[in-house]
């Protein structure tokens, strides 16, 4: 018979990715084996919930197999656990699908060294079988399909055979698993109990354990030898006494009987009341809903009455996903249910994207049972669940702020989404941005909220001001900043670069205006008369330098104007209020892909500002009074705007013709004599970007 199975089998190689993970999963020493139970028994209540999904719209899918359920059984004289699911089974192409990308992905962590336990996050759990057993073998039957068998010994290959002759499971997976010799404490009833109870207690579908249940009962003499006919082997002889009273021997025996016990309570955890649910058992229920290996960091577990009602348990996780942010995918992790059935994961909608990284489940009453995709896209039922989502979200955030560590934690994995969101939920834009944390002039090593600054801002400060860019260190000394600084006026900086896109949106926080310290219209207007005066002044007398500057400059510049907003740097450069910031640039410039049409038009216009109280500016305001064609005049403001290009945050488009600039100042300063060779090329002109002509020029 088996050979007559074994001649058509097919054999194949496994993946070298695949490969790979098998001989880290065999090789490698793991203290968490048991984990592979979990990742089986999850499995198969996937393939169960497919089977009852695609049930709903055409019940003939059942026929072949009525009733949903897992199975284990072990064996101990052949050394097997087996796991059977009456779900959706696999075809025979089913079973060999490409995960490649992902066993890469799982392949690294493990390789340094983390739990193993993460591998069903990344679509490899079926492989953890090997964990504990030295031979597999699946066999499974689809509608569309089919029986097959999967075997393998991992050793680089796997077969796959028609199986026409073994027991037939009508529809589902039976994966058995020859356990290794060190492995065979999996064969204890006792501990396969254990192992349901810790990880998977919630998974809705019976869990059935076939036991063995010994009773004992009282037998005559004749019934004995029926019974021992009957029931061979499993009677066994304990006690022997005789009746007297009806001359009649009778004996006790021990009857052992095998009974499909179930394991698991499967009322769902969203039903019963959030009070009498421990935090190990909505650790739990997180772990398998999710495959973390970690506790959750917050739950909410709400529900909704009303015109509409539902039951819903959320999660935010400790961690941000590896695949956070990849645009490719496009998913969510709320599981939706409709009266306790499951009908999708990943339906779009019921969440928006910025929350995507909460996890849980909605189970509603009011939603049709087969209802598809794309009329729940329609369904107004869809929107007021998502509206009330985001709503306890936001509220579960809020009891994370509570607590300083938790909040941390999760700004850290989560700021960005929240960010996010600011730039995309008007509606909920207000309550996010009481969500937001940063560094500031004078937050220190904490992070503060817009909250507290507003509590700090000084008397007649109208405005919250921020400064954005690269990161802490590229802003915390920024020339934007000195008059600020010297005021009083906090600063909040701004150094992630969805941050630029946020407050592009937020604009105002409880009614106070956010100005940025390195646009245009910055004003700091509580000066006195005199101080007024005195600016006025200074502008008349430095607006002939102002204008010879412009002139230099041409095009790099829009104007040029006396600052308001530096102390001790002679000059900075501004932008539009409503164009780019520097930094704005250039994040657009990293982006490989962008439009370029758009920086024509959305690229900073700058503006330089010009410090009147600096001795540089006043030195040039004299020299230019004088003549002010004046050569060296011309080439300072270059290097004075280039200079203000770098700590305004802009790169360099030429930084070789800033360097010989710098170095022929450097040359001046330490007395050097020009060459007066006709092939001095690392001198081109300061005052022109160093063109063949002025080069020539020079040298003459
Ligand atoms: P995943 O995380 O995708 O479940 P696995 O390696 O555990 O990754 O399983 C790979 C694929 O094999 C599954 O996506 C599913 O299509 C199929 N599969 C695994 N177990 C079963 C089962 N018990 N019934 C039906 N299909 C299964």
């Amino acid at each position: 018979m088996a050979d007559a199975r074994m001649a058509d089998a097919e054999t194949f190689a496994f993946q070298a990715e695949i490969n790979q993970l098998l001989s880290l999963i065999i090789n490698t020493f793991y203290s968490n084996k048991e984990i592979f139970l979990r990742e089986l028994i999850s499995n198969s209540s996937d393939a169960l919930d497919k089977i009852r999904f695609e049930s709903l719209t055409d019940k003939s899918k059942l026929d072949a197999q009525p009733e949903l359920f897992i199975r284990l059984v072990t064996d101990k004289v052949n050394k097997t656990l087996s796991i059977i699911d009456s779900g959706i089974g696999m075809t025979k192409a089913g079973m060999g699908i490409d995960n490649r990308a992902n066993v890469v992905s799982v392949l690294h962590p493990c390789r340094s060294g983390a739990d193993v336990s993460m591998i069903g996050q990344f679509g490899v759990g079926f492989y953890s079988a090997y964990l504990v057993a030295e031979k597999v073998i699946v066999t499974t039957k689809h509608n569309d399909d089919e029986q097959y068998i999967w075997e393998s010994q991992a050793g680089g290959s796997f077969t796959v055979t028609r199986d026409v002759d073994g027991e037939q499971l009508g529809r589902g997976t039976k994966i058995t698993l020859f356990l290794k010799e060190d492995q065979l404490e999996y064969l204890e009833e006792r501990k396969i109990k254990d192992l349901v109870k810790k990880h998977s207690e919630f998974i809705s579908y019976p869990i059935y354990l076939w036991t063995e249940k010994t009773t004992e009962k009282e037998i005559s003499d004749d019934e004995d030898d029926e019974s021992k006919k009957e029931q061979e082997g499993d009677v066994e002889e304990v006690d022997e006494e005789k009746e007297k009273d009806k001359g009649k021997k009778k004996k006790k025996i021990k009857e052992v009987s095998h009974e499909w016990q179930l394991i698991n309570k499967q009322k769902p955890i969203w039903l019963r009341k959030p009070e009498e649910i421990t935090k190990d058992e909505y650790a739990s229920f997180y772990k398998s809903l999710t495959n973390d290996w970690e506790d959750h960091l917050a739950v909410k577990h709400f529900s909704v009455e009303g015109q509409l009602e539902f039951n819903a348990v959320l999660f935010v996780p400790k961690r941000a996903p590896f695949d956070l942010f990849d645009t490719r995918k496009k998913m969510n992790n709320i599981k939706l249910y409709v009266r306790r059935v499951f009908i999708m994961d990943n339906c779009e909608d019921i969440i928006p994207e910025y929350l995507s990284f909460v996890k849980g489940v909605v189970d509603s009453d009011d939603l049709p049972l087969n209802i598809s995709r794309e009329m729940l896209q329609q369904n107004k039922i869809l929107k007021v669940i998502r509206k009330n989502l985001v709503k306890k979200c936001i509220e579960m955030f809020n009891e994370i702020a509570e607590n300083k560590d938790d909040y941390n934690k999760f700004y850290e994995a989560f700021s960005k989404n929240l960010k996010l969101g600011i730039h995309e939920d008007s509606q909920n834009r207000s309550k996010l941005a009481d969500l937001l944390r940063y560094y500031s002039t004078k937050s220190g090593d904490e992070l503060t909220s817009l909250k507290d600054y507003v509590t700090r801002m000084k008397e007649g400060q109208k405005d919250i001001y921020y400064i954005t860019g690269e990161s802490k260190k590229a802003v915390e000394n920024s020339p934007f900043l000195e008059r600020l600084k010297k005021k009083g006026y906090e600063v909040i900086y701004m150094v992630d670069a969805i941050d630029e896109y946020a407050v592009g949106q937020l604009k105002e926080y409880e009614a106070k205006k956010l100005v940025s310290a390195t646009k245009e219209g910055l004003k700091l207007d509580d000066e006195t008369e005199e101080e007024k005066k005195k600016k006025e002044e200074k502008k008349k007398s430095f607006e002939s330098l102002c204008k010879v500057i412009k002139d230099v400059l041409g095009d790099r510049v829009e104007k040029v104007v006396i600052s308001d907003r530096i102390v001790d740097s002679p000059c900075v450069l501004v932008t539009g209020e409503y164009g780019w910031t520097a930094n704005m640039e250039r994040i657009m410039k990293a982006q490989a892909l962008r439009d370029s049409s758009m920086s024509s038009y959305m690229s900073s216009k700058k503006t330089m500002e010009i410090n009147p109280d600096n001795g540089i500016m006043e030195e040039l305001r004299k020299r230019a009074e004088v003549d002010k064609n004046d050569k060296s005049v011309k080439d300072l403001v270059l290097l004075l705007f280039e200079t203000a290009l770098l700590t305004s945050g802009f790169s360099l488009d030429e930084p070789n013709t800033f360097a010989s600039r710098i170095h022929r100042m450097l040359k001046l300063g330490l007395s050097i004599e020009e060459d007066d060779g006709g092939e001095d090329t690392d001198m081109p002109a300061l005052e022109e970007e160093g063109t063949e002509e002025s080069k020539m020029e020079e040298v003459d």
